[in-house]
């Protein structure tokens, strides 16, 4: 059974540390976490001994290039990653990193496998309304330019996701990104286009009613998905996530569906090599 983690962040900070428990116990102070050198490069060791085949990094902000790019030339053929700019990272003047964005691309054919992951965030900046939809147009456009599928990150902005994406010259291929939305967003998204939906640990979670919506997404359409170091499937609750955790998420996605676990698994690594050209 081969897996593929469409959405992790191994490369990021929180793997250059030990982990440390989530929630310690009332006035215990914890020793500060030893640092782990090769966390990075463990935690994607560890998922590929899991089953996990393909690991795909989104880019936040252009600080992690330089750590993305060691895992990729570590792990050639088993790491792929994307650029582009989270919309909780932009700057007064975000022009300014969406211009090296585009010359990185530019300049390494073949190298970013999607832009991403980019899109609306009003949850935690909902002030920066219009500048997050200026620089997600702008990203759009840059993935239609190279013939790239973009990876959208969409929280409390579905509104204004979809009112870029209709603006756009023509609708780019991709995926909304952990996905935790209802039957009738599936619905608006597909009208707006042929999206995947990236499904992660909010399904496995006590009160989550994800797994009556899955149907309504389909398998062909379905990418799996851990956002590690977030978002920790059951029964990891309470600890760092890491891509050795996807096959809690299969799992969970084979129960929706009532598919053997052996098929979600096929099937969504071929629909994760297809929209991202691995
Ligand atoms: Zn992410």
């Amino acid at each position: 059974m081969e897996l593929i983690d469409s959405h992790t962040h191994l490369y990021c900070d929180d793997f250059l540390t030990e982990e440390q428990p989530k929630h310690p116990k009332k006035g215990v102070i914890l020793p500060p976490p030893l640092p782990t050198p090769r966390g990075g490069e463990e935690a994607v060791e560890r998922a590929l001994q899991a089953g996990v085949c393909h690991m795909m990094f989104p880019a936040n902000a252009l600080d992690e290039i330089g750590p993305m790019k060691r895992l990729v030339a570590l792990f050639p053929g088993k790491v792929s990653m994307a650029m582009g700019l989270h919309p909780t990272e932009l700057t007064d003047n975000p022009e300014a990193a969406l211009d090296i964005i585009e010359r990185e691309i530019e300049e390494n054919p073949g190298l970013y496998h999607a832009v991403g992951e980019i899109g609306i965030d009003l949850y935690w900046e909902p002030e920066k309304r219009e500048r997050q939809m200026r620089a997600f147009d702008r990203q759009c456009r840059i993935a239609l330019r190279h013939n790239l599928p973009i990876i959208i990150h969409c929280r409390d902005g579905l509104d204004e996701t979809l009112e870029v994406l209709r603006g756009l010259p023509s609708i780019p291929q991709g995926v909304f990104h952990s996905f935790g939305g209802t039957v009738e967003d599936v619905a608006r998204i597909r009208e707006t286009g042929d999206f995947h939906f990236g499904i992660n640990g909010i399904l496995t979670f006590k009160n989550s009613t994800l797994g009556s919506v899955l149907p309504s997404i389909g398998i062909d359409r379905i990418l799996l998905e851990t956002d590690s170091p977030y978002l920790a499937p059951v029964p990891f609750r309470r600890r760092r996530n890491q891509s050795a955790y996807l096959p809690a998420i299969a799992q969970g996605v084979a129960t929706a569906l009532s598919l053997p676990i052996e098929e979600v698994a096929s099937r969504t690594t071929a629909n994760t090599r297809r929209l991202f050209n691995l």
